[in-house]
């Protein structure tokens, strides 16, 4: 449960535990640590608070990782979405939408 030797950012065990026992308790699959890595910072990679080199190490993963780079994909739309018709009512069909992609992103049972 190690990350590589250089670099400084390793994240605590704890946290990536939990967020493991989670993931399995989910889909019953088994979620490689990069994948947890990219989804546990998905909103602070699209809100730009991860340090250049985090950041660095998520986008190389995304671009590896098909699963990864659709869910930030959709994440990124969505935000990009909600912040130009920041003013209007969400439609409940992007609301379903929403939940339906969610859905299928991540927590689809096998
Ligand atoms: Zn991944």
């Amino acid at each position: 449960m190690s990350v590589p030797a250089g670099d400084g950012e390793a994240l605590p065990v704890g946290d990536v535990s939990g967020l493991e026992a989670e993931a399995r308790a989910v889909g019953g699959r088994t979620v490689t640590e990069p994948c947890q890595e990219a989804i546990a910072t998905l909103y602070s990679f699209l809100d730009g608070e991860l340090t250049p080199k985090v950041r660095r190490r998520i986008q190389d993963h995304l671009d590896d990782c098909a699963p990864c780079l659709s869910k930030f994909d959709f994440e990124a739309e969505l935000k990009a979405l909600v912040g130009r018709k920041c003013r209007d009512e969400v439609p409940d069909s992007l609301k379903s939408r929403v939940a339906m992609a969610l859905k299928l992103a991540g927590d689809v049972p096998s």
